[in-house]
């Protein structure tokens, strides 16, 4: 028959770098191929929905005309290298890590031309290229790797990507206002398939401190162990994480120095300490602002009274400003000559977008997976309903006067956990339609996993669930104590018992 099928179309974007040009020709796009709205990823990338496949073509070759690519966005292959986006100016250590980013993407991308024969040469030629092979790829091989595969690279004050979830994460480590190398962190990941028992969401664990230039080639040993020994068998245990729990770090690391060709010290005590979303104005070093602005889910569009699509469309016409994508969904516009602060201010807030200091710190950390309808993997909504989830949320910790904690929330449609649910204070995973696993424990900076407190939850219960939970909290705190702390200090039984206490 005469089925269109219905694609979405992910861009990547390392360090999650965009030119106002770019992002202007993305809108372009969402509107002439997809269907009118543009995401910003919880990967720092874009992604296009609703793309239908006669338009695809042109969709990509729309993506490489401006210098961004969708090549390596995804598949089994390096996905899109995170970084902590803040763009200060005349700092050496944020340099230093973009242009690590940059140097790692640039490093692990896939060289093969098929892509390129494909998607932005005509169809016909393409095809026949294609066909009589394809070049060697000197990392992948003629295999690729097991699954896919990820890179973050983060300071320990500000783990805004997240570092811990990464298949391959590099802290930074400072000294004297320099990096002088980074831990390598191995193994994370956050799907899991809870049919099967023996998958699990996973932190990635700290195996040894490289200096900057060893960064690229055990980056390389690291993707090659994997490579050569990941599983192949059964997708579900594909990961890096599970090659990992079956070696052991010790025997993972011997392996990686086997590739490296060296040995490799213990990781340096430096660890993640702190995250910063980046929303708000910001001095930038030099003498400009930056500007975070939230995007619920990381949505643009125009609904309502909420015109993100053509408010921020307009301050790129009439300012032409750089701007990042950052993990938590949220763009940041650079260079902004301090005199045009009120206007950007009055633009955003004409076009119904909210200022970041109007928004709990809990709006600002939340983010969600766009799961139904357009993820074929979702078992449950997540995005769709993630703003009235919200507010009933917020409205649980108003009632306990814990409006002003940073109590972070993250929601995924099924167990896959795009939007890293395993990490946060409070996690909500689709389990079956309408019905969420509930995580508490985890924290804001993402250095501890959750555990699984309550399940199959129908949607419309979770602020009661998590009411008397904010309650105890609010009651039993200690000074200081973050409300993933508290949590993971109680543990689950003890929470479920205090819990069914103030029931009765
Ligand atoms: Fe889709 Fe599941 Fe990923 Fe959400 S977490 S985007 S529902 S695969």
């Amino acid at each position: 028959g005469s089925r269109e099928y219905i694609f979405m179309v992910r861009t990547r974007v390392p360090g999650g770098k965009v030119t106002a040009e770019q992002f202007l020709a993305e809108f372009d796009l969402c509107e002439k191929y997809g269907n009118g709205t543009l995401r910003v990823t919880d990967r720092q990338g874009f992604q296009l929905h609703g793309v239908l496949k006669s338009n695809l073509q042109e969709t990509i070759r729309g993506i490489n005309e401006i210098k961004l690519s969708t090549y390596a966005a995804c598949g089994d292959v390096e996905r899109n290298v995170m970084c902590c986006p803040a763009p200060f100016k005349n700092n050496h250590v944020r340099q230093q890590m973009q242009d690590m980013a940059d140097a790692i993407a640039e490093h692990l991308k896939p060289r093969s031309q098929a892509y390129y024969e494909i998607w932005v040469r005509n169809g016909e030629e393409s095809h026949k290229v294609h066909e009589e092979g394809v070049e060697e790829e000197p990392i992948y091989g003629k295999t690729y790797l097991p699954r896919k595969f990820k890179t973050g690279i983060a300071l320990p004050e500000d783990n805004c990507i997240d570092v811990y979830t990464q298949d391959l994460g590099l802290l930074a480590v400072v000294e004297n206002d320099e990096i002088i190398g980074y831990n390598v962190l191995v193994g994370g990941g956050m799907g899991m398939t809870p049919a099967k028992k023996d998958t699990f969401p996973a932190l990635a664990k700290r195996m040894a401190f490289v200096t900057p230039d060893q960064v690229i080639d055990v980056a390389e040993a690291v993707v090659k162990v994997q490579r050569d020994f990941g599983n192949r068998a059964d997708r579900k245990y594909a990961r890096m994480k599970y090659l990992i729990a079956n070696w052991g770090l010790e025997k993972f690391k011997a392996k990686v120095e086997e590739y490296y060709g060296q040995s490799l010290p213990e990781p340096h005590p430096a660890d993640v300490t702190d995250v910063d979303d980046h929303l708000g104005w910001h001095e930038q070093g030099d003498g400009k602002l930056f500007l975070g602005v939230n995007i619920d889910n990381g949505r643009i569009q125009d609904e309502g009274d909420f015109r993100a699509k053509t408010g921020i469309r307009a301050i790129l016409r009439k300012y032409g400003m750089d701007t990042r994508l950052t993990a938590l969904q949220s763009i940041i516009f650079c260079d902004i000559d301090p005199a045009d602060k009120a206007d950007i201010e009055s633009i955003l807030t004409d076009h119904g977008i909210a200022l970041a200091e109007t928004l709990t710190p809990t709006h600002r950390y939340a983010i969600s997976c766009p799961a139904l309808p357009t993820c074929g993997l979702a078992v449950t909504d997540s995005e769709r309903v993630m703003p009235s989830l919200l507010s009933g949320i917020e409205a649980e910790l108003a009632r306990h006067g814990l409006s002003s904690e940073r109590v972070s929330v993250h929601m995924t449609g099924c167990p896959n956990g795009c939007a890293r649910p395993y990490t946060p204070d409070v996690g909500i995973v689709g389990k079956a339609r309408g019905k969420y696993t509930l995580y508490l424990g985890g924290n804001a900076e993402g250095t501890r996993l959750a555990f699984l407190y309550d399940d199959l939850v129908p949607l419309d219960e979770i602020p009661q669930r998590l009411s008397p939970v904010f309650g105890l909290f609010k009651a039993e705190r200690q000074e200081g104590e973050s409300f993933g702390d508290f949590c993971d200090r109680k543990g689950k039984e003890a929470l479920t018992e205090a819990v069914a206490a103030t029931a009765s």
